[in-house]
């Protein structure tokens, strides 16, 4: 097992990450387990678990933000965290997993969080302590006017807590720029050859790296390099989501809610938007009209049944106002408009 190697490209704010993982094999094809998997697709799950070297590109935010969003009190969470990241969390005294059912991956993860679940679960706090404090998720007004980075220095000047994840085997100065993953290097004797292959190869420049490397044995110290290079990106911000709870990465000031598919299909963006449309109806003055009038005119077929008229001018009341209300959210008439109505039609 080689350590994990990471690439880091701040021009484009993204790494290229090598590192050994627990992959699934199939007859057709190899993967690994994700984010958002349910519990029937993984117990569905009948070939064998290899170790493996898998090598991704993401952008810097993301494996950071899916850390400190685990549930690892939900053992399809943990486990699923432990498959990715298997050959960095440091596993000693388990035995190898390879040609490992899904039973018997299962019960080393079981192993692993039985003894180390709390130091999990501490590192973690940790870590959302620290993206709290940079990214003031609690709007601290002590913060206002800082940098993220000011604020990342300040966090650990102060508290202390991520240094002692910062085991960095080796690194590099990055005063280069690189080619990564499939890049062929024959023929860069031939200058018209080299620019005509890299003209191909990488039309608009964004596979060059900055070359800044890392390697490490320790999952963790991804972490804090990845933290530590999220704060040259000034122009995003992480946020709570406002459904889920969970963090999410954006450029958006007035974003609340994040892009996970949380129930029937639906993400968190979606649902939220119906919810603050429903608020912003309970909020609007002239509903409160509507659903006095509603009360009243209902009132008044109860208590003369024997009138006919008064229910055959209910009902049709209720069906032009039902109108209103579909036409105030399509946009074809507004608020305004419906107080008018009612003021006549009362
Ligand atoms: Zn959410």
């Amino acid at each position: 097992m080689g350590p994990i190697h990471l690439l880091i490209n701040l021009h484009e704010n993204n790494i290229f990450m090598i590192w050994f993982g627990l992959v699934y094999e199939t007859k057709k094809d190899i993967k690994m387990l994700e984010t958002g998997m349910k519990l029937q697709d993984l117990h569905n799950l009948k070939g064998k678990f290899k170790l493996f070297s898998t090598s991704r590109n993401y952008s810097i935010e993301k494996l950071l933000i899916d850390f400190v969003s685990w549930d690892f009190d939900d053992s399809d969470e943990a486990f699923i965290f432990f498959n990715q990241f298997y050959g960095g969390i440091n596993i000693k005294g388990l035995s190898s997993p390879t040609d490992s059912t899904y039973e018997g991956v299962r019960e080393l993860s079981n192993q692993y969080y039985a003894k180390n679940k709390d130091k999990t679960k501490q590192i973690q706090a940790d870590f959302r302590m620290a993206i709290d404090f940079v990214y003031n998720i609690n709007s601290d007004e002590r913060l206002d006017g800082l940098t993220l980075k000011q604020r990342l220095y300040i966090f650990e000047y102060y508290y202390h807590k991520l240094s002692i994840y910062c085991d960095i085997i080796e690194s590099n100065s990055g005063l280069s720029f690189n080619y990564e993953g499939d890049f062929e290097e024959k023929g860069t004797n031939d200058l018209d050859y080299l620019i005509n292959y890299i003209k191909e190869y990488d039309p608009n420049g964004k596979k060059l790296t900055t070359g800044r490397f890392f390697f490490t044995n320790n999952i963790w110290t991804v972490y804090y390099i990845l933290l530590y290079h999220l704060v040259f990106i000034e122009n995003q911000t992480i946020k709570k989501c406002k459904n889920c709870g969970r963090y999410f990465a954006t450029t958006k000031s007035n974003s609340q809610y994040c892009d996970r598919i949380i129930s029937e299909g639906k993400t968190c963006k979606e649902i939220g938007t119906m919810l603050s449309q429903k608020n912003k109806e309970q909020e609007e003055p002239v509903y409160g009209l509507y659903r006095q009038i509603y009360a009243k005119k209902a009132m008044l077929v109860k208590r003369n049944p024997d009138i006919a008229s008064y229910k055959y001018e209910y009902e049709e009341w209720k069906e032009d106002a039902q109108r209103f209300i579909k036409d105030i959210k399509v946009g074809t008439k507004t608020y305004d408009d419906f107080a008018e109505w009612l003021g006549k039609n009362n």
